[in-house]
């Protein structure tokens, strides 16, 4: 396909000129490096002078090929990983707790098989000692949200692999954690599971507007969700080019996904993303 006229949709951002964000940062990242020492004695540079900064309320997806330290830029976030060079920023503090602050959310769902739906959910509120009818009200109203109601006191085992990922994100958000970490969400999910869960994800957000960093593999999620979109490199990780998603809210992902514009931000994007994915796939054993 050329580039067609609408090629101007598309705004990139080199790494030199990194986005100027006006409202308040809540997430600012400056020169992070991280190397890990092998078994064998040698240094592996995972994360290369990442410089990132994420605006209250935006939703920004991050894509790079396996292994680029995507999750360990997120751990970074979460403070699971001590900052060896760099500085990592959450609303301005580079220090201190970030729980209550920052939900994360993996690709497992992580569910305890033996709690019900709603005990998993209120899993994070009953370890910070919330009001137990409180808890449990919140818990059914964003259940409910997520298209899980009447699934309350069903047992993980007893509900489909998408509604175990709503879970696991109802669990995430109801904490109303300021920022939200999410690393590859619905990336074990069917195609046409993962269709249906973008699409209630996506109105929940647009109704709450929650700062939202979002790993992903695949770039029409990327595109369809986000207000920005990353590119990282292969390892060591570097932040090779940022496009600004032009498209309205709130969106529609049945007429996007078919648009004009999502195949010309996707083309971009594999652009960009189709050498460093070589790179990983040469090194591969
Ligand atoms: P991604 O999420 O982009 O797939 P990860 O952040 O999970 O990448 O990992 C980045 C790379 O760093 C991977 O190749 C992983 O094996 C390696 N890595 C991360 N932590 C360690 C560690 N402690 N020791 C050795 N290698 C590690």
């Amino acid at each position: 396909m050329s580039a067609g006229p609408n090629v101007h949709l598309i705004s990139r951002q080199d790494r030199e000129h990194p986005r100027r964000v006006a409202a308040p940062a809540a997430i600012s990242v400056s020169g992070l490096a991280y190397s890990v020492r092998k078994r064998s004695g040698e240094t592996l540079a995972i994360l290369d002078n990442i410089n990132l900064m994420v605006a209250d309320g935006e939703f920004v997806a991050i894509v790079g090929p396996s292994g680029c330290g995507k999750s360990t830029l997120l751990n970074f976030l979460a403070r699971l990983l001590p900052v060896q060079s760099g500085r990592v920023e959450v609303f301005g503090s580079s220090t201190g707790p970030v729980k209550g602050t920052v939900g994360y959310m993996f690709q497992q769902h992580a569910l305890f098989p033996w709690r019900t739906v709603l005990r998993n959910t209120e899993l994070g509120l009953e370890i910070q000692g919330s009001d137990r009818l409180e808890r449990r009200q919140r818990c059914l109203d964003i259940l409910a949200q997520l298209g899980l109601q009447g699934f309350a006191d069903h047992y993980p085992s007893q509900v489909s692999g998408g509604m175990r990922q709503r879970i696991s994100l109802a669990r995430t958000l109801v904490g109303n954690p300021r920022i939200v970490l999410m690393d590859e969400p619905f990336g074990a999910l069917d195609a046409q599971t993962k269709m249906l869960v973008q699409e209630l994800f996506l109105a929940f957000w647009e109704k709450h507007r929650r700062t939202v960093l979002f790993v992903t593999h695949d770039l029409d999620e990327a595109i369809a969700l986000s207000d920005r979109v990353i590119v990282m490199s292969a390892r060591p990780g570097r932040v090779l080019s940022e496009y600004t998603i032009d498209l309205p809210r709130p969106r529609h992902l049945d007429a996007l996904r078919t648009s004009t514009r999502l195949l010309q931000y996707r083309k971009q994007l594999w652009e960009d993303l189709r050498d460093e994915a070589m790179k990983v796939l040469r090194d591969k054993p």
